[in-house]
């Protein structure tokens, strides 16, 4: 097990085969029937580039996620928790997830996700009304994370871009173009989106999520 470039991601090598790693911030429980390995008395949670968008970013060969040990991450479209367990294991116990998902069925697991993580909550509410959640987290956030498949996802990630995230702050956009427009070509969404985004935000990296994600892009912006 070795570090790797991307703060508190750590890699091994199956044969050819390279594996991503967090270290698990609650030893013992699974969160989506990972694997997980132990060396010198640590455990490691190996993190599926074809269940998580950040670990497809990754395997991509993103250089940089943004996401550091003590971060305090708005985590938009958390779901059952898969790749926010491992968004808690990278900020450690200085750093926290608001974990927000507006399908109670989700939420139901999200939950108990949480209790076996102090360094994450969960949020029953919709992305698209930041003002019911905005006395339920921090004023400000270091990060912005979001991966909700709606048709205007952009809009909702730029509200809370601009609500929550400190200036300098990192935020992180999975769009899945279907979810925009079924009968538009992929590359043209994402030209739309990036052309949306550099309006607001700085685009600092962008990458195809394939073959991990079929016509998905994430965009990994700072605030200006
Ligand atoms: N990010 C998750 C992961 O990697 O483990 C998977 C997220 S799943 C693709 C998308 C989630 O977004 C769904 O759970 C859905 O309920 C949620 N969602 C969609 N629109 C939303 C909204 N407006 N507010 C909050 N959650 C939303």
């Amino acid at each position: 097990m070795e570090k790797s470039k991307i703060f508190e991601v750590y890699e091994m090598h199956k044969g050819r085969h390279k594996c991503i790693y967090t270290r698990s911030f609650a030893p013992g429980k699974s969160v989506y029937g990972e694997n997980t390995v132990k060396k010198a008395g640590v455990e490691y949670r190996e993190w599926d580039p074809t269940r998580s968008k950040i670990a497809a970013a990754i395997m991509k060969g993103c250089p940089n996620i943004f996401i550091r040990k003590g971060d305090i991450v708005l985590y938009l479209g958390a779901a059952s928790g898969t790749t926010a367990s491992h968004v808690s294991d990278i900020v450690q116990e200085n750093g926290f997830v608001f974990a927000l998902d507006f399908s109670p069925r989700v939420v139901r697991d999200l939950v108990y996700v949480c209790i076996d993580r102090r360094n994450m909550a969960p949020l029953l509410e919709d992305a698209n009304r930041p003002d019911d959640y905005k006395d339920k987290i921090t004023p400000e956030v270091d990060v912005v994370f979001q991966d909700i498949a709606q048709r205007d996802q952009v809009k909702i990630f730029l509200k809370n871009v601009e609500q929550f995230l400190k200036k300098g702050g990192y935020a992180l956009l999975c769009v899945k173009s279907r979810s925009i427009d079924v009968s538009k070509k992929p590359k043209d969404i994402f030209r739309k989106v990036r052309y949306e985004l550099e309006q607001k935000i700085t685009i600092v990296d962008s990458r195809d999520l394939g073959p991990y994600e079929k016509d998905h892009m994430i965009f990994i912006c700072k605030k200006k």
